[in-house]
């Protein structure tokens, strides 16, 4: 059955060949319930937030009715898990409900996820629990609140039903917003079944919405690998300097548009540490935070692979098109540690370039591994160091000394420069973070509400990390590492 809320669809997905996709509408719930609506993101999108909100909405935002204009289906995709590749992943517990057009002018895909089974869904029952539903919705508008491109969620709605995990949870289905849902693993799938006009296609498609640019090049294929190349670089630098752990790192969870996506076992480190890892499953710490640039090459290799066949024909050898995926590859780790340089002077109050700067930065993580510095806070408070005041960064460090020590060299340098230091602390303080979603308030938040149906603390914590830069009398607990009794070693999706 139709409805009445109008989204104004515009579908370009749904146009692609049979091969890309399976057509099905979501599974409908029991009993829907809307928990959190994005009015923001709503207005964003030119939706209204009151029809969404409405009886009609949340039957929507449940999977249980399909919108005007709405062609429900789950895409296909493969992926390497793990490093293990995995020919047919696809939308197992996903719908993608079509495109909208924002009022900045962007496409973005509406998509249902925890919306049942699909023709992907494996041994999977096609359902999400609220916890970890609710837990994506907050990181991902933390992390959009920080400035990093990602996914965002425009609503939460229960279900009513109860899934089964270890013990029964309460379900419910997020409405995820993205530029596109197009992935590495996206290219995998058709490159592994050999079907090479497949990847042209797909290719197209994405040059199109992601990449218009990539169009006017002689090379095409090269300038689109080129465009994820350099998006992705930068998006692995943002997470590095917030301290983000994204936990599952599979080539079908990096995304072609350059955004992160697909919230599962992730984090925001406390002590800084690069081993820190927090997905239950992850042992052998591949998708640690010191990890992620190298397995995001890793996955970019990937995309080049997938890519081959392209490449080729418009080098026009296989020399020629070997040649230019790897000259592609080489420019990620230089476009990383330009993005990082230059983010990591900043987060240090640093506004000019000089040699040894690096090192600095490398002297002062290390300082912070050795003395169990939290990794927000040291930044945030070093904004107070310039000011005179050492005392909240020194106590973050076992050993206070560490930090003078380093200070004495990082003061040198500051004075290299004629900038005022009310001026280059409040420059700090707009790129240093107070608030993030530190994994103890994220959990006693979905705590409260799976257990008790109270969705205040969700609520207050989504306030704070939605103005991470702006300190606040009152929001003192969200800005505190957890107590030894209070930490959370491990996220579960
Ligand atoms: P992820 O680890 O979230 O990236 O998911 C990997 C794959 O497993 C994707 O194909 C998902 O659609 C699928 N998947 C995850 N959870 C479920 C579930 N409960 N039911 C069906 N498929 C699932
Ligand atoms: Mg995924
Ligand atoms: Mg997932």
């Amino acid at each position: 059955a139709e409805s009445g809320v109008q989204f104004g669809f515009d579908n370009t997905y749904a146009r692609l060949p049979e091969r890309f996709y399976a057509r099905l509408d979501p599974t409908p719930v029991a009993q829907p319930r809307l928990l959190k609506l994005n009015v923001k993101l709503a207005e964003l999108l030119g939706l209204d937030p009151e029809q969404l909100a409405s009886a009609d909405g949340v039957e929507i935002l449940a999977g249980n009715r399909v919108a005007a204009g709405s062609e429900p289906l789950a895409q296909a995709y493969a992926g390497h898990q793990y490093a293990h590749f995995v020919p047919q992943l696809g939308d197992g517990r996903a719908n993608l409900l079509g495109e909208v057009v924002g009022c900045d002018g962007v496409r973005y895909d509406i998509h249902l996820k925890g919306s049942g089974q699909t023709p992907f869904s494996r041994r999977g029952d096609g359902r999400a629990a609220v916890g970890p539903v609710l837990r994506e919705y907050i990181v991902g508008e933390a992390m959009a609140a920080l400035g990093i491109p990602t996914t965002r969620a425009l609503a939460a709605v229960a279900t009513g039903e109860q899934i089964m995990r270890e013990v029964p949870l309460p379900g419910a289905v997020l409405t995820r917003v993205a530029a596109s849902h197009l992935r590495v693993g996206t290219f995998e799938y058709f490159a592994a079944q050999g079907d090479a006009h497949g990847v042209k296609t797909l290719a197209d498609y994405a040059i199109a919405r992601h990449y218009p640019e990539a169009a006017q090049a002689e090379r095409r294929y090269r300038a689109l690998l080129d465009g994820v190349v350099a998006r992705q670089a930068r998006l692995v630098a943002q997470w590095m300097m917030v301290g983000f752990v994204h936990g599952v790192m599979n080539t079908d969870n990096t995304s072609i548009s350059g955004e992160t996506i697909d919230y599962g076992p992730c984090a925001f480190m406390e002590a800084f540490h690069p081993a820190t890892v927090f997905s239950s499953i992850d042992r052998q710490g591949r998708y640690a935070w010191g990890n992620q640039p190298r397995i995001l090459l890793w996955n970019l290799t990937r995309l080049a692979e997938a890519l081959m066949a392209v490449l080729v024909e418009e080098a026009g050898s296989p020399e020629a098109g070997l040649e230019s995926a790897t000259k592609a590859l080489e420019a990620f780790a230089p476009q990383y540690e330009a993005a990082q340089l230059a983010g990591l002077r900043k987060k240090l109050g640093l506004f000019t370039e000089q040699d040894g700067d690096m090192d600095l930065v490398k002297d002062l993580l290390e300082r912070m591994a050795a003395n169990g510095a939290d990794f927000t806070l040291t930044f945030r408070r070093l904004g107070d160091a310039v000011l005179g005041d050492d005392e909240g960064v020194r106590a973050l460090f076992a050993d206070g000394a560490a930090f003078d020590e380093w200070a004495l060299t990082w003061r040198a340098r500051m004075g290299v420069e004629s900038v005022a230091p009310e001026e280059r602390a409040a420059r700090m303080m707009r790129v240093n973070p107070i608030y993030i979603p530190r994994n103890h308030m994220v959990e006693a938040a979905l705590n409260a509400a799976v257990t008790r149906e109270d969705l205040r603390p969700f609520e207050e914590l989504l306030e704070a990390v939605m103005q991470p830069y702006e300190e606040r009398a009152g929001w003192e607990r969200f800005a505190v590492p957890a107590k030894p009794e209070e930490r959370v070693v491990a996220t579960f999706c």
